[in-house]
């Protein structure tokens, strides 16, 4: 069995950021305020010609130009953020906080610190706040006066209809931006498509190392609000007038001076050290969504070929960053879940489940917020089943090939181990002849994807699929023998195989491959009779389940490889108890040199019966 070897490592810091780090380092100033080792570039016009410019200054003129947001105040993490933005929209002791039942623990948290209360809000099947139990939560609870949406994993709620919802109830409403930072929401009005953080008062970014800019810990409150920005700035601990050191603050500094006497300082400064290593990072941001956007979708791809798979759907006005991938299990039992992530953590892919033990991202495990743990049904049955997968910028596309075919084998697995089923005990290992084969095919076609299902075979169809990636390129015309309903069709496709023929005996099974869509064309035919292929039509022969049992007659290999290319493959798969009929009749071919062999593999997933995939070369 392969195995992923890479793990998801945080993206490295630039080389300027170390070379700035190592100076800063040097020269040991590193606090924010104060003397400042001079950089190397204008940042005019906001910076005051008497006053030393930080890194963390910089940094943050930096990210309010990114964002396009007035005010950005570094600060040690995105919950310290959170904490800040709810003390300076003024949450009072007590007071109530609406927020997402799934988040992670830092959101509740916040609120805890600040010395509010949360309120928990159902999430939906795609992650986001559910707006209508928010509605509800709000008619219960009338004196709350905040909402933090936390844009988990960065699934966008409708943010319109929130912010609308917030206006109409009189909510302060503050973005958690930690894990959205360039995911964008596009409005019929101007300005039609804005990074996400501006339908919230305050928006929190973070730069722990899981999220898209990586400095370990820090984080950044982000508004448009003069005063707000005064208060953040002031209580991250800004004092005396050392707020003219900021680049990006409100012009009036006789707000600044009216507030500071009434702003405890929290403490929550950024370092010049982790700006240094931050700095850098912006310039590669846009570059760094364009990767994980391709890596998110080709990932997507291979999984949609599992229809046990969820995969959220984004509200039409938000594009996600795909720096990870969520998705749920439908149907699977808790056993099966347990072997999937037990399978899959053994191929090397960690994949956790939200709901499951003492994960942070459960709010059962919230225990510091609530007296009694929240009834929250639809946010526990989303969760139970949720998986979680980081990815990273050191993944290829090969990669990400083998990650989604490793989840997917895991899946298989475990949906076959529970139900034990076989090939139904109709199937002899002789077919009278053709009209046998014919019928059992139209009788079965209704069933067939679902007997499959249980039965572990597309454990040996993403197997094949996957095993061509690593020897054809995506747009191959492969012509698919014996392509029933199109199980094969689809697991190739999800691979990125567009330039699918398919073929088969049983006309019930075709229709049901014609209503998927998977091939450019299908057509009737059987094996054993003449192709009206061309010669060398194709690239790629690919077989399952047909070479077996005797179904067809052995001439048909002669005819087939007749339109199989020259270097072509025939990736056919065998079956080990069979008395020899095909395999002897390919190796008569390899001792003739008509074809070679490329690679062989074992695999057991009937439970009657063994099988090889043999991938074949015409020479
Ligand atoms: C990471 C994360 C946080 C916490 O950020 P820190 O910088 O670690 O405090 C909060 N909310 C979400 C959605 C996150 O992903």
């Amino acid at each position: 069995m392969m195995t992923f070897t890479k793990s998801a490592a945080p993206d490295p810091i630039p080389r300027e950021g170390i070379g700035r780090a190592v100076a800063l380092m040097q020269s040991g100033l590193l606090f924010r305020y104060g003397r400042q080792l001079p950089g190397n570039e204008e940042i005019a016009p906001a910076a005051p010609p008497d006053e030393p410019v930080s890194e963390v200054a910089r940094l943050e003129l930096e990210l309010s130009r990114y964002t396009g947001h007035h005010y950005v105040i570094a600060v040690n993490s995105c919950g310290s953020a959170l904490f800040l933005s709810l003390k300076a929209a003024g949450l009072q002791p007590g007071g109530k906080v609406f927020t997402n039942a799934f988040s992670f623990t830092a959101v509740p948290s916040s609120i805890v610190h600040a010395g509010g209360v949360p309120i928990y809000v159902e999430c939906t099947a795609d992650y986001v706040m559910d707006l209508d139990d928010l509605g509800t939560k709000i008619r219960a609870h009338p004196d709350a006066g905040f909402v933090i949406v936390s844009h988990m994993r960065g699934h966008l709620a409708d943010m319109d209809t929130l912010a609308a919802i917030c206006a109409a109830a009189g909510l302060v409403l503050i973005e958690d931006c930690a894990h959205s930072l360039g995911a964008r929401w596009h409005t019929q009005q101007p300005p039609h498509d804005t990074l996400v953080g501006h339908h919230g008062r305050l928006a929190c970014f973070s730069s722990q190392s899981a999220k898209l800019l990586n400095s370990g810990e820090g984080g950044f409150v982000a508004t448009d609000d003069a005063a707000l920005a005064a208060y953040c700035m002031l209580g991250a601990g800004c004092y005396e007038r050392l707020y003219r050191q900021h680049l990006a603050r409100p012009g009036e500094d006789h707000r600044i001076e009216d507030l500071k006497r009434q702003v405890p300082n929290f403490s929550l400064r950024m370092s010049n050290l982790t700006a240094a290593a931050l700095r850098p990072q912006l310039p590669c941001l846009d570059d760094r969504i364009r990767a994980y956007d391709l890596m998110y979708r080709r990932l997507a791809r291979v999984l949609a070929a599992a229809d046990t798979i969820r995969l959220p759907v984004a509200h039409p006005q938000a594009v996600r960053v795909g720096d990870s991938i969520q998705f749920n299990l439908v149907h699977l039992n808790a056993d099966q879940v347990r072997q999937f992530i037990a399978t899959a953590a053994a191929h090397g892919v960690p994949l956790q489940i939200f709901g499951d033990g003492d994960n942070a991202r459960d709010f059962r495990n919230w225990h510091y917020s609530f007296a009694e743990p929240p009834v929250l049904a639809r946010t526990q049955q989303t969760i139970a089943r949720a998986c979680d997968l980081k990815l990273s910028l050191s993944f290829t596309a090969s990669d990400i090939d083998l990650i989604g075919y490793l989840i997917k084998d895991a899946l298989y697995q475990a949906e076959a181990a529970h139900t034990a089923a076989d090939y139904p005990t109709a199937l002899t290992d002789r077919f009278a002849d053709v009209d046998a084969v014919v019928s059992i095919y139209d009788a079965w076609a209704a069933s067939y994807d679902a007997d499959h299902r249980r039965n572990g075979w597309r454990v040996l169809l993403n197997h094949l699929a996957y095993t061509a990636t690593l020897y054809l390129s995506g747009d191959t015309p492969i012509l698919d023998l014996g392509c029933g309903t199109g199980l094969l069709g689809r697991e190739l496709r999800s691979f990125g195989f567009e330039n699918l023929c398919g073929l088969d005996i049983s006309t019930a099974s075709l229709a049901l491959a014609e209503t998927a869509g998977t091939y450019r064309s299908l057509h009737r035919k059987e094996l054993g009779q003449p192709l009206d292929f061309a010669s060398n039509s194709f690239a790629a022969l690919v077989a399952s389940g047909v070479f077996t049992r005797r179904q067809v007659p052995l001439n048909a290999l002669d005819e087939v490889l007749r339109v199989l290319r020259p270097g072509g493959l025939f990736i056919v798969v065998l079956r080990v108890e069979d008395d020899g009929f095909y395999a002897d009749r390919i190796t008569e071919y390899i001792a003739a040199s008509r074809l070679s062999t490329i690679r062989k593999d074992r695999l057991e997933v009937l439970q009657s019966c063994s099988h090889e995939l043999l991938l074949l070369r015409k020479t």
